[in-house]
């Protein structure tokens, strides 16, 4: 069974979205997804653990 990806911007899976992109919170190294749409738009983020805010 593969994991599920959500976008941590936009709350939306991204299982099918290429472009998605996964990296560890340069805070914490927590598990950050960011959908295609979310960087295009740079949608800003926050980290649920540390409470880091991207995008950068
Ligand atoms: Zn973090």
């Amino acid at each position: 069974m593969e994991k599920e990806f959500i976008c941590i911007s936009s709350k939306q899976k991204v299982a099918n979205d290429r472009s998605a992109v996964v990296f560890p919170c340069p805070g914490c190294g927590e598990q950050i997804v960011r959908s295609k749409t979310a960087r295009m738009l740079a949608s800003p983020y926050k980290c649920q653990k540390c409470g880091f805010e991207g995008p950068n």
